[in-house]
């Protein structure tokens, strides 16, 4: 923004130089950083130990990131909550707090749209808008801690927005929200879901991170992928797996694999069988999703039946497997249609003033 320093995406060795170069003693980023990643200060003006001067020196050489709630939905359930935020730009971006008995469980959005195609998901039907920054990714969680007043111990990267291709500002945020100088989330209970960007898998096992890796594989076979998941055409099965492997052999963390059945798609028994024999020897679980039907695309949900057969299959595989329990039902809609739907509701509304 103008050329100035997103302070909140800076590691604290980064901060500290940014302090020292303003010509102050390094207890004082110390503050600062406190400020930002513990207090979760949403202005300058909050840093109530620091001196005006040195607030003003920062507000001219630094920018601070906020989100402005413009809804807040909450499930008189099970107590979800979803979220819509307005960045600093106008983009609104949708992020989801679940409540669970072992914590407070927050699904992140990583972009603003999205630019991976898959044909059930609401989040990428406007294509990408861009990538979000380290530090309004930590908004997001930030700003709910905020809200509700309690500890955020888990994280899922399954919002909007495909977390691999904004891949270095995803790895700041990681070390960000997992520092021990800050919120200090352990990496364990951080799970980052993706499409199958087979490369980038391959670097962040490298990185040696101890985060979940979920992978939506959706298909037992390539043309069905190819046929939901535009990224198929890319990446094979095949080399998706081998990098999965990989991924475990560096980080000794065991995998997720996402499935949403689609009735007639990809839900039968022998689908079960091939998906089965592909996982076999993998260390992973399996989770599968009953498709969130959208109103743009005519994808149905398979039945109970159909889902209940598709596990008892793949379970023979001693595979781990778990039907994705739907959090909020009376607030639902699926990934990124809050968004949309809030979108096209304020596109029309500035069409019919103009
Ligand atoms: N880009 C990441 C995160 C996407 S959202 C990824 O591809 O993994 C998290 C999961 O929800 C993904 O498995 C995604 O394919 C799935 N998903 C998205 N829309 C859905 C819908 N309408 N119904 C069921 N699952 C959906």
């Amino acid at each position: 923004m103008d050329g100035k320093i997103d302070i909140k995406s800076l590691s604290f060795e980064e901060l500290n130089k940014v302090v020292q170069d303003l010509g102050e003693k390094s207890f004082r980023a110390k503050q600062i950083y406190e400020w930002l990643h513990v207090k979760l200060a949403a202005s300058f003006d909050e840093m109530s130990n620091l001196s005006i001067a040195l607030r003003e020196k920062l507000k001219e050489k630094c920018f601070l990131t906020a989100l402005k709630p413009v809804e807040i939905l909450t499930s008189k359930l099970d107590g979800t909550k979803k979220y819509l935020f307005e960045l600093q730009d106008g983009n609104i971006i949708e992020s989801v707090l679940m409540r669970y008995h072992h914590g407070n469980s927050v699904c992140i959005s990583t972009q603003v749209g999205c630019r991976m195609g898959c044909k059930f998901c609401a989040s990428t039907l406007d294509g990408l808008e861009r990538n979000l920054l380290p530090s309004e990714m930590l908004d997001e969680i930030y700003s709910i801690q905020r809200d509700i007043g309690e500890r955020v111990s888990n994280i899922v990267l399954m919002g909007s927005g495909e977390p691999l291709d904004n891949y270095d500002n995803v790895m700041n945020f990681l070390d960000l929200i997992s520092d021990n100088n800050g919120l200090n989330i352990s990496q364990r209970n951080i799970t980052l879901s993706t499409c199958g960007l087979v490369p980038k898998i391959y670097e962040l096992a490298d990185r040696q991170v101890q985060i979940t890796l979920a992978i939506s594989l959706h298909a037992s076979d390539d043309e069905t992928r190819k046929e939901l998941m535009p990224v198929a055409k890319a990446y094979k099965i095949e080399e998706i797996l081998k990098a999965c492997r990989y991924y475990f052999d560096k980080t000794g963390r065991r995998l997720t694999f996402e499935y949403s059945l689609v009735s007639g798609v990809n839900d039968t028994e022998d689908e079960a069988i091939r998906l089965g024999e592909l996982l076999k020897g993998i260390n992973c679980h399996a989770n599968l999703i009953p498709v969130n039907p959208i109103k743009e695309r005519d994808f149905k949900q398979s039945d109970k039946l159909a889902i209940e057969k598709f596990k008892n299959k793949l379970e023979k595989y001693g595979i781990n497997v778990t039907i994705r329990r739907e959090m909020g039902r009376d607030i639902n809609g699926a990934c990124g249609q809050l968004r949309k739907s809030y979108n096209d509701k304020t596109k029309k509304t500035k069409e019919g003033e103009a």
